[in-house]
C-alpha cells in the first residue's frame, strides 16, 4: 500500500489487549487506565482474519504490543497462526519481559522471530519504582531465555527521563559492548501521563555525545528490521545503540506502518486521534474486499507528519493505542 505522500505502508503494530500487569510511570496513572469490556476487544479469530487481509495488500511485518502482550490468553497460538499467514516474513513482539522467562522457547517454536523488551534501567530499586510494582529479575530471566531461544536481535528499549536514569547512559553503552544486546534509546513522547506528568525528555544528541566521548561508534548499514532507529555498534562491541527521535528529529517521511488498537481501530498514526473502525464491519459480516478497502482509506488518512510538539490533546494512553 502507498500513502499519499509516496511512502510504502508494508509494517502493521497490532495492541493485543490493553490490559498491563505493570504500571509504567510515563505510560499509565497508579490506578489504570478505564479497560475495554471483553467483547469490546478483537477475539484472536479477528485478529488473524484482519492480519490476513493486510497480507494481501502488502503487509510484510506485524509486531504484537499492548497494553502487555504476554498478559493476553492464548498468545502463543495467535502467533502460530500469524506465522503460517501467507505473505508475512515476519512476527514480532514488544514486551516488558515479565512472563518471557517461560514463554520464550514456546514462542519461538510458534513462529515468533524477535523481541524487543521495554527496561528503563539496571537497578532493581528504580525498576520497582518506574514500573510500580515490577521486578527486575524477572525481565532478566525473560532477556536470557529469548537469547537462549534465538529470538534475536533481542533489543532493550530503552526511554531515558532526566534526573530518573540519564545518569545509567553508559551502563547501558557498556552492556550493549559487553553482550549481544542492541539498547534502543528512546525519546521521552508527551503522551498519556508523560504529558501530563511534563517529565524530563532528554534528546538523542545528547544521549549519543555521551557515549561517543567513552565509546567510538561505528554507523551500522539500515535495515529492514532497523525501523526508525540509527544504530552503532560500539568500539567493536557485541551489541549495538541505536536512538529513535521521536522529538529532536522525527522520522515520518521514512514512516511505513499503520497502527491496530486492542478495540479494533486502524489508526494511521501514533500522535493523531483519526481512527478509522474496523471491528464493527468485521463484527457486521463485510467480506474481505471491504475489510481491504477498509486498510487502504486509513493508509491514505495517514497525516505526513506528527505534530508532538503542539502538546497532547487525545484521549488514550500510549497502552490503548499500543506503543
Ligand atoms: N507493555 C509492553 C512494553 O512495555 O514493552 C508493550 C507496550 S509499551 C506501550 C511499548 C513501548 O512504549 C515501551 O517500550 C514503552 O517504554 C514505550 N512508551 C510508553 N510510553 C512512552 C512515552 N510517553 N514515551 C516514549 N515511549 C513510551
Ligand atoms: Fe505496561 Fe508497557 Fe505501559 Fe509499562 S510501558 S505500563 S509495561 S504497557
Amino acid at each position: 500500500m502507498q500513502d499519499t505522500f509516496h511512502r510504502q505502508i508494508n509494517y502493521l503494530r497490532i495492541a493485543i489487549t490493553d490490559r498491563c500487569n505493570l504500571r509504567c510511570r510515563y505510560c499509565m496513572p497508579a490506578t489504570g487506565v478505564p479497560l475495554k469490556g471483553h467483547q469490546d476487544i478483537l477475539r484472536l479469530e479477528e485478529i488473524v482474519t484482519l492480519a490476513r487481509v493486510a497480507a494481501g495488500l502488502g503487509i510484510t511485518r506485524i509486531r504484537l504490543t499492548g497494553g502487555e502482550p504476554l498478559v493476553r490468553k492464548n498468545v502463543v497460538t495467535l502467533v502460530r497462526e500469524l506465522a503460517a499467514i501467507p505473505g508475512l516474513e515476519e512476527i514480532s513482539l514488544t514486551t516488558n519481559g515479565i512472563f518471557l522467562g517461560t514463554m520464550a522457547f514456546s514462542l519461538k517454536e510458534a513462529g515468533l522471530k524477535r523481541v524487543n523488551i521495554s527496561l528503563d534501567t539496571l537497578k532493581k530499586d528504580r525498576y520497582r519504582y518506574i514500573t510500580r510494582c515490577g521486578n527486575i529479575t524477572s525481565v532478566w530471566q525473560g532477556i536470557l531465555a529469548a537469547l537462549a531461544a534465538g529470538l534475536t536481535p533481542v533489543k532493550l528499549n530503552v526511554v531515558i527521563t532526566r534526573g530518573f536514569n540519564d545518569d545509567e547512559i553508559l551502563d547501558f553503552a557498556r552492556l550493549a559492548r559487553e553482550e549481544p544486546l542492541h539498547i534502543r534509546f528512546i525519546e521521552l513522547m508527551p503522551i498519556g501521563t508523560a504529558a501530563a506528568s511534563g517529565a524530563g525528555y532528554v534528546p538523542a544528541e545528547e544521549i549519543m555525545g555521551r557515549i561517543s566521548r567513552i565509546y567510538p561508534l561505528e554507523p551500522l548499514p539500515d535495515l529492514a528490521t532497523s525501523g526508525p532507529a540509527v544504530n552503532f555498534r560500539l568500539d567493536g562491541g557485541r551489541g549495538s545503540v541505536g536512538f529513535i527521535t521521536a522529538m529532536s528529529n522525527h522520522f515520518c517521511s521514512r514512516c511505513n506502518r499503520l497502527r491496530l488498537t486492542a478495540d479494533g481501530k486502524l489508526r494511521p498514526c501514533l500522535y493523531w486521534d483519526g481512527e478509522i473502525d474496523i471491528k464493527g464491519p468485521l463484527r457486521a459480516g463485510a467480506p474481505e474486499a471491504e475489510l481491504a478497502a477498509i486498510f487502504t482509506r486509513a493508509v491514505s488518512l495517514k497525516p505526513a507528519e506528527h505534530c508532538m510538539k503542539n502538546g497532547w490533546r487525545q484521549s488514550r494512553a500510549m497502552s490503548q493505542i499500543g506503543g
